[in-house]
């Protein structure tokens, strides 16, 4: 059996332009729905007297997974005869943003919803300035609802040419937009016949067009140590491999602290086995020649390709915090494993993320902001540009207890390239 290749993908939308019901689409079209569900609801619906809605289904799907052994709730599966598609953020989860952005889940294409009958709102701009943000380049416009608007070509095309205007002004370039009723099931799985105008393919098979990226095992090394446990004489160096390969015997640079050391094993625990090699997506255990004082939060690489380390960087962070984002005031950074103490150096340029205005000079980030600013931490921390690779090249900033804002890596800060 080979193993099918997964694509993430992450639908995003104004409030009710119809996230759930594509989703629910998605899942019922591709009989991905638990036994009986659509049955279920149909009941349960008319028991209050309601009408059916595909929405609901997903309810059903999250009360059918948490009965389940299933740990992860808000994941939602369905898929073609191509791959196998993972649903992340499911709708209704308030926490969209924060996820999105803190790489707790990671998008690799997106779906982004509009209301044919609604137009475009500022939460529509918004979705599409945060995809640009995470440089999630594959997206498709779902204009939805076309049935309320008698499936009208020139309504779509007005709509297409407004968002198109708005997202390549971000660099952002939609593949396809795709005029869908969800709700009917119209260009769905199958082409439309009440849109005969639209030549594209439907949203099923649009997706499969989505190219998946290269992996990440092919990039440089990146093993952030999560442990480190000490079994019987041995030390063992805990982890997940967020790039690239790693073999028994390979030499590696252990940083900040700039260590240089042999890997002796690689323990595989849920195997069991001992293997020579592990790669990216990987949670593993391995043992090295010399058993320096090794800690959580430190990288390790191969000497040739080491990460960035550095206690001053521009980043662009989006502000979610209750309290404005402001600078001379302690703030932690959570970047892979590493926390450390930060403040923000520089506000460089405030964003409002709806009309893409800027302010210069500003003094403070609201929340909803996107702002471009430089951060100075305690001690000097190992990451990527975003660019280069997005598991270490992203963050969270926590204030107190609270994810208040989180980014991507722009780049070292210019006071700090002149000075090396
Ligand atoms: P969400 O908040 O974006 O997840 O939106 P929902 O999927 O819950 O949809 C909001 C409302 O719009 C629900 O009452 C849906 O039945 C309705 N809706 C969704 N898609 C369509 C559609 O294609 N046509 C029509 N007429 N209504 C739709």
């Amino acid at each position: 059996d080979i193993a099918r290749e997964v694509l993430n993908i992450v639908v995003v939308g104004h409030v009710d332009h119809g996230k759930s019901t594509v989703i629910g689409r998605l899942l019922y079209d591709t009989k991905s729905l638990p036994e009986g569900a659509i049955d279920r609801v149909k009941r349960i619906a008319k028991e209050k007297g309601k009408p059916f809605e595909y929405a609901y289904l997903l309810d059903a799907f999250e009360e059918e997974q948490k009965q389940g052994i299933t740990i992860d709730t808000t994941q939602l599966q369905f898929r073609t005869d191509k791959r196998d598609y993972v649903i992340i953020d499911a709708p209704g989860h308030k926490e969209f943003l924060k996820n999105m952005i803190s790489g707790a889940a990671s998008a690799e294409a997106a779906l982004l919803i509009i209301d044919a009958n609604e137009g475009i709102q500022e939460q529509s701009k918004r979705h599409g300035y945060i995809l640009s943000l995470l440089g999630i380049q594959k997206a498709y416009v779902l204009v939805n609802k076309m049935d309320l608007i008698q499936y009208s070509e020139e309504k779509f095309n007005a709509i297409k040419q407004e968002m198109n205007e708005f997202l390549t002004s971000l660099h952002v370039y939609p593949l396809k937009y795709i005029p869908v009723s969800a709700f009917h099931g119209e260009n769905i799985t199958a082409s439309s016949d009440k849109m005969p105008w639209y030549k594209g393919e439907p949203v099923l098979e649009a997706i499969d067009l989505f190219e998946k990226d290269k992996g990440l095992e092919g990039k440089p090394l990146r093993f952030p140590i999560q442990d480190v446990y000490k079994f019987d004489s041995r030390r063992i160096i805990a982890g997940r491999i967020e790039a690239g390969t790693l073999r028994t015997g390979d030499e590696i640079l252990i940083s900040p602290s700039n260590k240089v050391t042999k890997v002796k094993s690689i323990e595989y625990w849920v195997e069991k086995d001992k293997v020579d090699q592990i790669s990216a997506g990987m949670s593993v255990g391995i043992t090295v020649e010399d058993e320096f004082f090794n800690q959580r939060g430190e990288f390790i690489s191969h000497t040739y390709d080491a990460p960035i380390t550095s206690d001053t960087f521009k980043v662009s962070l989006f502000w979610m915090g209750k309290n404005d984002l402001v600078k001379n005031k302690e703030y932690k950074l959570k970047l892979a494993t590493q926390e450390v103490e930060c403040e923000i150096y520089a506000i460089n340029k405030v964003i409002d993320a709806t009309t893409l205005e800027n302010l210069e000079n500003a003094s403070q980030a609201k929340t909803n902001d996107v702002a471009e600013v430089t951060i100075k931490t305690k001690r000097e921390v190992c990451f990527d540009e975003f660019r280069n690779n997005q598991n270490t090249g992203r963050f969270v900033i926590v204030d107190g207890y609270d994810v208040c804002g989180g980014g991507i890596v722009t780049g070292l800060a210019q006071e700090r390239q002149s000075v090396s």
